[in-house]
């Protein structure tokens, strides 16, 4: 099938380059790359081709709950299945670069995707809904930068205090983590560090700080 696309070489030539980036090697979630793939090209689409209107759009729905933490067990072989009747039917390079591109990263990359689907889990730290964001009150300096960016208002502390993320309000989107210059802030899988749920005095906490709610608190069992 002839395929006609208003969208340059040059933007098609970008989306693959995305797509290489992703691995563990690399630091990029294969995941994320693909939701970001289905998000560029969706800017890009024309709307004109029944494919690169409607099949985009559930690549951007399915992995959108994916990354969030809500994917399903069906989801992959949902966006397999889209990915070849995309290919099939593509009236345009746009979807079908997108369709190939996103099938490659499933495939390169399957244990990934499940990992994101049955444990809610983002080997890269990246996915909102597959890992959580901590301070470690012992290196926190209390410049309240992290306060500052936070969209959530989830991050507690004040004037010469450690700062602590409110967890039930924290959506992981891990732009504390880029202004903290201490590198206090860390993201964390399945294992999550233990640390106060109050802000305190700076330096309080940690390995030698002595007083109240002083040194690191073991796991129990
Ligand atoms: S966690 Fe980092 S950015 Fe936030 S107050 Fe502490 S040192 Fe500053
Ligand atoms: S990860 Fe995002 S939402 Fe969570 S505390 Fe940091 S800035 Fe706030």
């Amino acid at each position: 099938m002839e395929r006609i696309c208003s969208v340059t070489d040059e933007a098609l030539k970008d989306l693959i380059e995305l797509a290489k980036k992703a691995g563990s090697d690399t630091g990029v979630c294969p995941v994320e790359t693909a939701f970001l793939i289905a998000e560029e090209s969706i800017k890009m689409s024309c709307g004109k081709g029944v494919m690169c209107r409607d099949g985009l759009r559930q690549f951007y729905l399915i992995l959108e709950d994916i990354t969030n933490g809500r994917g399903k067990n069906e989801d992959i072989e949902l966006l397999l299945e889209l990915c070849s009747i995309i290919k099939e039917c593509a009236d345009c390079d746009l979807s079908y670069t997108c369709a190939s591109e996103i099938e490659k990263l499933i495939n390169d990359h399957m244990e990934d995707f499940e990992l994101h689907i049955k444990r809610k889990s983002c080997k890269n730290l990246i996915c909102p809904g597959c890992h959580t964001v901590h301070i470690d009150a012992s290196k926190c300096t209390g410049s309240g930068e992290c306060i500052k960016v936070c969209p959530a208002d989830a991050i507690k502390g004040g004037a010469g205090l450690f700062s602590v993320i409110v967890q039930s309000k924290c959506t992981a989107c891990n732009k504390c983590i880029e202004v903290c210059g201490a590198g206090a802030i860390k993201g964390a899988g399945a294992v999550k560090p233990q640390g106060p749920t109050e802000p305190a005095a700076v330096g309080s906490w940690g390995a030698g700080a002595g007083g109240e709610g002083g040194g690191r608190r073991r796991r129990r069992g």
